[in-house]
């Protein structure tokens, strides 16, 4: 074993988080949760349309504007109406937050994590409910959509763990004449900005960590999945979050976004979506305005381009049902998804006849339907840039599947497969973000390597491999924050694989992970001379 790394797991310290019992996943093969699944779907059929409030300090607000979130399955079908903020509203919203923020911060820490435990009982009591909310609202499998809860769900137990671990002072050393004792205090107004994707469990991850770290917050969904943040709303509301200490925003990111993020008085920006926005919010919070008071923080978890390799001598029986889920599981929509599949000459042939069957093995369809991998993609914008990502691929590269039978109705793009793919064309560089893969041929592991760590992120990587000594090459050597052996890139739990990467990937923050919580906060030392002074009596 060598400092950088640790050649046997085994070897390893238990990790601090390892007490943590991750929420158990719905198991669709049992037919009792299929019927519960098939009625929380028609109810929510029922309700679709409802029109849903902005929350500033407690308040309801409609602000005669709306955001229409529709069904990507069926972009005829309106999934809710969601009142649309604007700059004003954003104003009222940092205020009642700062207002807010001074008793929130003296809030014990316990009582805090309490009210994450709560949130968390009532999302597992509405849990098939919030399922097919977000089975119609961004297209997810039913496996998918019930993930995204158990996440979100774990999000509030994880983080109300560790802040119990973290929230009491602690002594630095023991020295005879002094105590010098080391604590956390909140930083401010956090300013919560979510992707679509994974729309309780990032959205709520955020916001939880913020919270439970006595942070005050504004929390922005995306637009497309602006219905499932105003569930989220709700049942923090329900879970008895006080009014101004959580403030609900949804509306344009271009807009009221970019206006909070240089806002004087929003102390911390916690980020997830694509490079292009991070990397704006990154540089404008980077500038110090009139009357500022902080640093401000910026909590920035961006895209990937993650490449699997698969080694000569891998199971492919195991490497080719992975690989296909990680590349196709929700329509290739996770930032963690297989976008670059690495082959050696060796196996080549050998690989891709698998894997073309594979492929076409996929079901494809409207995700209400149990059993379906592959649903809709999110919007007609994400719909018209993808395939005109396809379209460079054929101009690049070999198509060398595309799956015919996509529904003609909705957002659907077939699976597809590139081959004769070369590191420097964009279909092998820029994150496409949509069931769309790139096959490279190299010669070995060296160049499978180079490959795999040859793009601007190190978001997830994959390897395949049934030789030790190459297994020890790629832990080591390949840049990816999550590497994943033997087993798919996605499906990253809270706790157990903290997630996130570094690169143009992110900040290295590490989403369900010890360190989390730890940049929310701001680090503070009181030391005291505590030889006898003749205090007096009062
Ligand atoms: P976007 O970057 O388009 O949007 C993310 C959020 O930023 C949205 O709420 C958006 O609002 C908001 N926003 C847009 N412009 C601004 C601005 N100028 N100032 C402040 N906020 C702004 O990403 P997507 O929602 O399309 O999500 C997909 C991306 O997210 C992919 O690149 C994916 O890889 C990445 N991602 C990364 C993860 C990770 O952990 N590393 C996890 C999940 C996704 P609006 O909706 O109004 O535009």
């Amino acid at each position: 074993m060598n400092d950088r790394h640790p050649s046997h797991s085994r070897s390893l310290d238990a990790p601090p988080g390892d007490t943590y019992k991750n929420a158990p996943l719905t198991n669709f093969v049992h037919q009792e949760n299929q019927d519960k699944m098939r009625k929380a779907l028609n109810e929510m059929r029922a309700r679709l349309g409802k029109e849903y409030p902005l929350v500033i300090n407690g308040e309801k607000v409609f602000t005669g504007k709306t955001i229409a979130s529709i069904n990507p399955s069926s972009p005829d079908d309106v999934v809710g109406a969601v009142a649309e903020a604007g700059i004003a509203e954003a104003e009222r919203a940092v205020k009642a937050a700062r207002d807010a923020f001074e008793k929130w911060r003296w809030t014990s820490f316990e009582e805090r994590a309490q009210l994450l435990e709560r949130a968390a009982a009532i999302m597992e009591r509405r849990r098939f409910e919030l399922s097919a909310l977000e089975v119609f609202e961004v297209g997810k499998p039913w496996m998918e959509a019930d993930g995204d809860i158990r996440e979100a769900i774990d999000f509030c137990l994880f983080y109300a763990q560790q802040m119990r671990l973290i929230g009491r002072p602690r002594l630095t050393q023991l020295v005879p004449g002094e105590e010098s004792y080391y604590h956390y205090w909140p930083r401010g107004v956090a300013f919560v900005v979510a992707p679509w994707n994974f729309p309780l469990a990032i959205l709520g991850g955020m916001t939880t960590a913020a919270l439970v770290t006595g942070n005050t917050v504004i929390m922005k969904p995306a637009e497309q999945s602006a219905v499932c943040g105003a569930m989220l709303m709700e049942i923090l509301e329900e879970a008895g979050v006080p009014p101004g200490v959580l403030n609900y925003l949804p509306g344009k990111g271009s807009v009221m976004g970019a206006h909070l993020v240089d806002h004087k008085d929003v102390d911390l920006i916690a980020f997830t979506g694509s490079r292009e926005v991070g990397l704006r919010i990154w540089e404008s919070a980077g500038i110090t305005r009139p009357g500022q008071r902080e640093l401000k923080r910026v909590i920035c978890e961006m895209g990937g381009k993650n490449a699997v390799i698969i080694d000569s001598d891998a199971d492919l029986d195991e490497a080719i049902v992975d690989c296909t889920y990680s590349a196709f599981g929700y329509q290739g929509q996770k930032c963690s998804a297989l976008s670059r599949l690495i082959l050696l000459e060796e196996n080549y042939d050998r690989v891709m006849e698998r894997l073309l069957k594979a492929a076409a093995s996929v079901r494809v369809g409207n995700p209400e339907e149990p059993g379906v991998t592959v649903g809709p993609v999110i919007d007609e914008t994400a719909y018209n840039r993808i395939l005109n990502y396809i379209e460079i691929g054929k101009s690049e590269a070999t198509l060398a599947y595309q799956r015919k039978d996509v529904p003609p109705k909705g957002f659907f793009i077939p699976p597809t497969i590139f081959t004769n793919v070369k590191p420097n064309m964009r279909i092998a560089r820029e994150e496409i973000f949509g069931p769309v893969v790139s096959v490279l041929k190299v010669r070995d592991l060296d160049e499978a390597i180079a490959v795999a760590n040859g793009t601007d992120y190190a978001l997830t990587a994959g390897f395949f491999s049934r030789s030790p000594a190459n297994i020890e090459r790629a832990k080591a050597q390949i840049e990816a924050g999550n590497v994943y052996i033997n087993r798919s890139c996605t499906g990253a739990v809270v706790g157990r694989h903290p997630f996130g990467g570094f690169k143009m990937s992110g900040g290295g923050t590490k989403a369900g992970g010890t360190d989390y919580l730890l940049q929310f906060l701001v680090p503070r030392v009181v030391t005291e001379n505590i030889t006898r002074h003749g205090f007096h009596a009062s």
